[in-house]
């Protein structure tokens, strides 16, 4: 397929022809190549264009099976959107069996509680919620390798900014941070120029 150029794993090129995936979209064909370098990124992209698998692809092949830690953090404005990312996830790890995590509000704690004792490699999550559990010590990030904020205009809309701005206080520097957006106000790029490393920004 036209994903094999990328030189992804076996098992995630399987689960991409599974899902009958063929050819990569404008938005992975972009930024997969950079991810998989491990470079910053400000994706100017919709809903829509393939942004998921854009960061689920690179993320799911850089995952450690055999550690048993969050390695990515997927930060998103709604419930509904942290619980699709999850399922998209999932899918793409399928065959490497990676394990994702979804944890928002107005569900009981304690469950996700338990949820994050499994195995988990992946989470996401509103930043409320995912706040609590840094704080609680339920979830830990000490390993994490990539953060992506997904639908960063949305999460400013939302009134969300400083509880991602807290979130990133707490994480390793020693990371890949991925921002997407369909628009850059300006609250964002200052939010970008403070916590990124020379990003690229790619407009589609
Ligand atoms: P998203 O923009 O991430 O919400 O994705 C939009 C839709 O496109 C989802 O239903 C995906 O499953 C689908 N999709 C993502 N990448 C591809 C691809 N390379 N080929 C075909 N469908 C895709």
């Amino acid at each position: 397929s036209g994903f094999k150029d990328f030189h992804i794993s076996k098992d995630i090129l399987r689960a991409l022809a599974s899902l009958e995936y063929k050819n990569p979209t404008e938005v992975q064909h972009e930024v997969i190549p950079l991810a998989l370098k491990k470079k910053d990124l400000i994706v100017k992209s919709q809903t829509g264009s393939g942004k998921t698998a854009s960061f689920g692809i690179p993320i799911c092949e850089m995952v450690k099976w055999e550690e048993n830690k969050a390695q990515a953090l997927i930060l998103t404005p709604t419930r509904e959107l942290a619980a699709q990312v999850k399922e998209d996830i999932e899918n793409i790890g399928r065959f490497k069996r990676i394990k994702a995590a979804a944890i928002y509000g107005k569900q009981p704690f304690d469950k996700q509680k338990l949820e994050l004792k499994q195995k988990t490699h992946i989470v996401t999550g509103t930043p409320g919620r995912v706040l609590d559990h840094m704080k609680k010590e339920t979830l830990s990030l000490d390993r994490l390798k990539y953060l992506i904020i997904d639908e960063a205009d949305e999460m400013l809309n939302m009134g969300f900014i400083d509880q991602v701005e807290a979130i990133i206080e707490k994480l390793p520097k020693d990371r890949v941070t991925l921002v997407f957006s369909a628009t850059l106000p300006n609250d964002i790029e200052n939010l970008c120029c403070k916590y990124m490393k020379n990003p690229i920004k790619i407009d589609i």
